[in-house]
């Protein structure tokens, strides 16, 4: 079977399935596996522990230390697909997913003219590869540095300038707070609607292990539970433009939006060395037009407003997305209608994704167990390994 992307859901999977004695094979577009690590800011840590962002099989060496940076994650994923002997071939992009003929499973068009075809298929190919920018209006007209936080490295390029970062989520945030360590002249942070903010970690506590101890409770007690937790935590950056969220915090993580953790946020809005500012609304006349009504003209804008999955090229014509392009079923279960089509990677859980991708990587190979026994022997084409 294949498994179509070598980030840590795609490895996680393909260990999982040779575990149990399955063939799997990993596409990679890149040249190596966890391409999205690699692209990422250089500051970047993990936010969630060393231990609970292991993938299974293979603990991250205690020398990585309990936030583990880029470049860890990087050597621990190279590592984690040598130390399996998993089958990554790279080079190889899969542009659609198309019912075998004969109900023979799936076939894969990828790059290279290569058609291929599997009993079962997982896509693990990431929320995190095509920025998502806003059609902001009169873009043409601004002569400053317009970048997505994608390209975002480091802040040398921007010491002594003036920078907007449009967007708070965790990516947002903390490219405000390198930009402000890494010596520019003013940073603002135009933010729509002020994030739910937690602390990494209290007294030792890191703030994953609530999450993961809150994952299955009602969405309206978790709610209720966090609010004084945040009054006690959190300073109440009101005046400086960032108040607590009316919506609840577990509410915001249902509706999409994960609670950005602090690294260092709080300080740089408490003594205005981040200036929060109204959301982007376009450009006019080579200035930025914020939703109250102020045009402001910085050096350089930084747009940290997301990612889309990009599915609907790849399953779009198969009826396995949702209205917003979310696979309609995710880990060990499939889409009704696409038996053998698994998804690994495209929740949003409080309790952190590397955790997540670690128990679908369980689950989905679970699955693919227990659909092969239900069918006759070799009538799919997933193949054992010898032994
Ligand atoms: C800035 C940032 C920080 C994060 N920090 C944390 C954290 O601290 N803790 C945590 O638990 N999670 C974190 N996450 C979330 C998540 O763990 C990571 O995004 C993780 O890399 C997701 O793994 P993945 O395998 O699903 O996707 P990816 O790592 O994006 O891997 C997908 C792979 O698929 C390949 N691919 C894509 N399309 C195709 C195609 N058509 N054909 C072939 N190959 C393809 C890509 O090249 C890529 O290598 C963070 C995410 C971001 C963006």
């Amino acid at each position: 079977m294949y498994v179509i992307g070598a980030g840590p859901g795609g490895l996680a999977v393909a260990h999982a399935l040779r575990a149990r004695g399955l063939r799997a094979v990993v596409l990679e577009r890149a040249d190596h596996v966890g391409s999205s690590w690699r692209r990422h800011y250089d500051r970047l840590r993990l936010h969630t522990t060393r231990r609970l962002s292991a993938l299974p099989g293979l603990p991250m060496p205690r020398r990585f230390g309990r936030w583990v940076a880029r470049d860890d994650v990087v050597r621990y994923l190279e590592k984690y697909a040598e130390h399996h002997q998993l089958e990554v071939v790279t080079g190889v992009e899969v542009f659609r997913v198309e019912r075998a003929p004969d109900d023979a499973g799936w076939l894969l068009h990828a790059s290279g003219g290569r058609e291929l075809t599997g009993a079962a298929v997982v896509v693990a190919t990431g929320c995190n590869h095509t920025p998502r920018v806003p059609d902001w209006p009169g873009r043409d007209t601004y002569t400053g540095e317009f970048r997505h936080a994608a390209e975002y490295r480091d802040p040398a390029p921007y010491a002594g300038r003036d920078v907007l970062v449009v967007g708070v989520g965790n990516t947002g945030a903390e490219i405000a707070v390198d930009l402000v360590e890494g010596g520019a002249a003013r940073v603002r942070l135009a933010v729509r609607t002020a994030p739910h903010i937690v602390r990494r970690s209290t007294a030792g506590w890191p703030a994953q292990y609530t999450g993961v101890l809150c994952r299955r409770l009602p969405v309206a007690l978790v709610d209720r539970l966090a609010r004084p937790v945040a009054r006690i935590s959190v300073p109440d950056l009101s005046a400086q433009g960032l108040p607590r969220p009316e919506t609840g915090l577990y509410s915001r993580v249902s509706q999409g939006a994960i609670p950005v953790q602090d690294v260092g946020l709080i300080d740089a809005v408490r003594t205005g060395r981040v200036e929060v500012v109204a959301a982007m609304d376009g450009f006019e006349d080579g200035k930025v037009l914020l939703s109250d009504g102020t045009r402001i003209a910085p050096d350089a804008v930084i747009a940290a407003t997301g990612y889309r999955r990009g599915l609907e090229g790849l399953l779009g014509h198969l009826g396995v997305l949702d209205d917003t392009g979310r696979p309609l079923a995710h880990g060990g279960h499939t889409p009704a209608t696409a038996p053998g089509l698994y998804f690994t990677g495209y929740t949003n859980p409080i309790s952190g994704m590397l955790r997540e991708l670690a128990i679908d990587a369980e689950r989905i190979a679970g699955a693919v167990v227990k659909r092969e026994k239900r069918e006759k022997r070799g009538a799919g084409g997933v193949s054992r390994l010898p032994g």
